[in-house]
């Protein structure tokens, strides 16, 4: 089975996905370290991606669907795995879907971080300052909260559709809001 954060960017996906794949012992798949890596390697799908992100655009679907089908397939996410950052649009959502059910598995349980956007723009600004992540320039911020709510925004409905959605207040410390993960994921997972 597989669980999957969504949230804008800026939200704590990263942060509180190191914290539940530890809790529960399963594989994490963050489609933004992956193609940072690639970047950083110099692979082909490194060079292909880089523009995409640097500009806080979406890279193509069918380079991130690949990378996901790839990590998906390896060993240590049969116990079931955390996607942090995909899918990312409607697109992604329905190759993962069709993926899944090749496979005979099926996503679990879909929780939506909720910070607000003032808190979202200074957290990643912050990250800039202490991380140096070239893609939170203020320019970009601006861009990757707007794909957010043009193309991945609409994957709220698209879920709650298929009554798998819970929606998770993002606001305050990462312990507080690991807090409040918990008591989703102990409701909802048996692994
Ligand atoms: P993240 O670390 O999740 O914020 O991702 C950083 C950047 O990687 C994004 O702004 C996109 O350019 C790219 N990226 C990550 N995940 C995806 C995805 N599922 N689809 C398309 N682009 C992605």
């Amino acid at each position: 089975m597989l669980l999957i954060f969504l949230g804008p960017p800026g939200s704590g996906k990263g942060t509180q996905s190191a914290r539940l794949v530890e809790y529960l012992n399963i594989a994490h798949l963050s489609t933004g370290d992956l193609l940072r890596k690639a970047v950083r390697e110099g692979t082909d799908l490194g060079q292909q991606a880089a523009s995409h992100m640097e500009s806080g655009q979406l890279v193509p679907d069918s380079l991130v669907v690949h990378l996901v089908g790839e990590r998906l397939a390896q060993p240590d996410c049969e116990r079931g795995s955390l996607l942090d950052g995909f899918p990312r649009s409607i697109n992604q959502a329905q190759s993962l879907d069709e993926h899944l059910s090749e496979q005979a598995s099926r996503v679990g349980l879909v929780m939506v971080l909720k910070v607000d956007e003032d808190e979202l723009r200074r957290r990643m600004l912050e990250r800039s300052r202490l991380e140096g992540r070239s893609d939170d320039t203020p320019e970009t911020i601006e861009k990757r909260i707007q794909v957010h709510r043009t193309t991945t925004q609409p994957l709220v409905q698209y879920y709650q559709d298929r009554d798998i959605l819970a929606t998770i207040d993002g606001s305050g410390t990462p312990d507080e809001v690991f807090e409040r993960v918990k008591v989703v994921v102990d409701r909802h997972w048996h692994a």
